[in-house]
């Protein structure tokens, strides 16, 4: 059954599957043209995923679709530096930050399950605080584009540039595949886009505050992320 979206009726899992085909055509090199063809394919039905380690892939997508939404996973374990990103990208950029909530707060959170549940169950956690939100968000859309990139980690070197998310019932797109995190970098200082300070203070990837640490000098950048758990991800892009 179709859902409907700000631009109307949402539509059929056949057409997005056709869609996503179309996109997984293009050249995985050129980001620009990625960008441009979701934009031009998903008017008001596309939605940016940015965990506001930079404004990067907002940027990108906003040249071609002023006002897009970006969905900011807010699980209220955020470092202050990665709020203060958010705040400037919302500020500085052609978009439409959405702050996509937990149903439980930190503290109602707390008081059913016990203190620092991270800790203790990370995967129940990433679960209650980042993939149900996620999840019920997607919903109203037809198309999210994700900043994920091959050389990430192991588990991303087959990321397609465009696919049908099965988990989440839309189509998903990836335009820096094939980007090296300079790449992302000389990006955001040829367009002055928002960067987080923890990337040049020793956090290649940031996540939630108690689950990343600081990696040494040439040590996996993911090394950081849930740090002496078998746990490398949140669950959201495997
Ligand atoms: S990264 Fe850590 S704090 Fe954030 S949702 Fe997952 S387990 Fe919870």
């Amino acid at each position: 059954m179709s859902t409907l979206t700000r631009a109307g009726t949402r539509r059929s899992e056949e057409e997005l599957r056709a869609l996503a085909l179309e996109g997984a055509a293009l050249d995985d090199t050129d980001a620009v043209a990625v960008a441009k063809w979701a934009a031009e394919t998903f008017p008001g039905t596309l939605a940016v995923a940015c965990s506001m380690a930079e404004g990067v892939l907002p940027h990108l997508v906003s040249q071609h679709a002023p006002g897009v939404d970006v969905l900011f996973l807010e699980t209220g374990y955020h470092f202050a530096d990665t709020l203060g990103t958010r705040a400037r990208v919302a500020d500085e950029l052609d978009v439409t930050v959405v702050d996509v909530l937990p149903e439980l707060t930190v503290a109602e959170q707390d008081a059913k399950y016990g203190p620092r549940l991270h800790d203790r169950d990370p995967a129940l956690c990433c679960a209650m605080r980042k993939m149900e939100p996620l999840a019920r968000t997607l919903g109203g859309y037809e198309a999210w584009v994700t900043g994920v990139r091959r050389d990430e980690a192991p588990t991303r070197t087959h990321t397609p540039l465009v696919t049908f998310d099965e988990k989440h019932g839309l189509v998903k797109v990836n335009p820096l595949v094939t980007w090296s995190l300079d790449d992302v970098t000389d990006y955001a200082i040829e367009h002055g886009v928002p960067v987080n300070l923890l990337l040049s203070d020793g956090y290649p990837s940031i996540g939630c505050e108690p689950c990343t640490r600081r990696v040494a000098p040439g040590e996996d950048p993911r090394a950081g992320r849930w740090s002496g758990l078998s746990k490398t991800e949140c669950g959201i892009h495997t």
